[in-house]
């Protein structure tokens, strides 16, 4: 059974948080795409965790961990979390982790052309997170990437490497006036970080096949959310990666296979992290008192978030765009302290309502028709059972059910592992 886990919104919908839940069912999770550029925050009994690279089941021992050819991997940043992991006394082995020998490596360089790009476009920056992400997929589809497998060649490695060091420089000397690379530097760095995890890199389509002819259990472990789609996100203020279902088997090593199922998360309110059309953002005491009930700051930059009611309009046009089977609605509890809620149901652009996702100056334009629903104003942590959920909670769910057109099955209720309520 293949089963696909993705963000219905921008990103940040509590995937790895559920992730973590399901995974139990799941013989193998397999990130698909993106880098460290976002981070999964899971609580459970051994502590908290913010992953970056690492598939989330790397917290339950009997799941297989892939990392698969759709990812650009830092080889440095992938060290250090499987340092903070092995510290707080998570077991990380050949066995349990398994890293594409076609996933595409994430250099200094990167980083370094990310960070100078933001910097030249000043005011219009995309908000990048400076970790090298866009840069990184430009040059994995220029065809001038490192990839893992490279690894294990070091001497021809060293020889690509001499002709692609030569040509980023002219980038960045001459587009940005920055200091060059030298290719000792880049060849040392794959080395000292490289090295270590040679025994990890396999071909996991190898793997995978093997695994599933056996019956085993997959589940795809999506990072951001589809309005962040390089294909079907606001462009150009997406990840440079597809964040779809769709793509899942692609990128996690296996594209002859098709998704049994595909579980859409989405928040029970909005948020969005860097620049561009975000419709239903709310400012002022509104916005603080949101962003503080849900500490809405970043995972991975520790930036605050922008904050909003749920959009009808954005989350019907993910669920589509993911084709989600059913839906695991996150941070409900977070809503408890309104008197009213605010969902936004369609969006007024210059005069005329509309309900699918606009495109272009539409978006640009678009302004929130807001609906007001009945607030519970107590505490729903503890509820494990719908009977235990209020009526206004249970009116809240049913409402954003039947107007993004697909079943809630989850609802999350706190931050720990057993914080959950399974619909009826
Ligand atoms: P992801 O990137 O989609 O995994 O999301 P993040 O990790 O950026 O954000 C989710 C944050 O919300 C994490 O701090 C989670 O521990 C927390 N979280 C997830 N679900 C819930 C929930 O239902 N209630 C509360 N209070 N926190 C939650």
């Amino acid at each position: 059974m293949l089963t696909a886990i993705v963000g219905i919104n921008w990103g940040d919908e509590g995937k790895g948080r559920m992730v973590d839940l399901l995974s139990k069912e799941y013989d193998i999770v397999a990130r698909y795409q993106g880098g460290n550029n976002a981070g999964h925050t899971v609580i459970n009994h051994l502590g908290k965790f913010i992953l970056n690279l690492l598939p989330s089941g790397i917290l339950r021992p009997e799941v297989v961990n892939i990392m698969g050819n759709g990812m650009v991997i830092d080889l440095e940043h992938l060290s250090g979390e499987m340092d903070r992991l092995r510290q707080a006394g998570v077991q990380i082995s050949p066995e349990n982790l398994k890293i594409s020998n076609r996933a595409v490596i994430c250099l200094p360089y990167h980083v370094m052309q990310d960070c100078l790009e933001e910097e030249r476009l000043k005011d219009a920056k995309y908000g990048s997170t400076r970790r090298g992400i866009a840069p990184v997929y430009g040059d994995k589809y220029l065809k001038k990437a490192i990839r893992m497998g490279d690894l294990f060649n070091p001497q021809a490695l060293r020889q690509r490497l001499t002709g692609i060091v030569e040509w980023k420089n002219l980038t960045l000397q001459q587009v940005y006036n920055a200091e060059p690379v030298t290719v000792d530097a880049i060849y040392d760095w794959l080395m000292k970080f490289g090295e270590p995890i040679l025994p990890y890199i396999t071909d996991v389509g190898v793997y995978l096949n093997d695994a599933l002819r056996q019956g085993k259990k997959m589940m795809f472990e999506a990072q951001l959310g589809a309005l962040r789609d390089i294909d079907f996100g606001i462009y150009p203020y997406t990840s440079s990666s597809s964040t779809i279902a769709a793509y899942a088997p692609i990128g996690a090593g296996i594209p002859g296979r098709k998704l049994d199922h595909t579980i859409g998360i989405m928040k029970a309110y909005s948020t969005c992290v860097g620049e561009g059309p975000f419709t239903v953002e709310m400012f002022g005491e509104e916005a603080e008192a949101l962003r503080a009930a849900g500490g809405e700051y970043g995972a991975a930059t520790g930036r605050p978030r922008r904050v909003g009611p749920f959009d009808v309009v954005a989350s019907r046009y993910g669920v589509q765009v993911q084709g989600a089977d059913c839906l695991a609605l996150t941070k409900m509890d977070i809503l408890s302290y309104l008197d009213r809620i605010p969902v936004c149901t369609a969006y007024d652009v210059n005069g005329t309502i509309v309900h699918d996702f606009p495109y272009g100056d539409d978006l640009n334009n678009a302004k929130p028709v807001i609906t007001y629903l009945d607030g519970w104003k107590c505490d729903i942590t503890k509820c494990r059972k719908p009977e235990d959920l209020p009526q206004a909670a249970v009116d809240y769910i049913r409402y954003i059910e039947q107007q993004v057109g697909c079943p809630i099955k989850y609802v999350s209720v706190g931050a720990e592992r057993e914080d959950y309520v399974v619909m009826k």
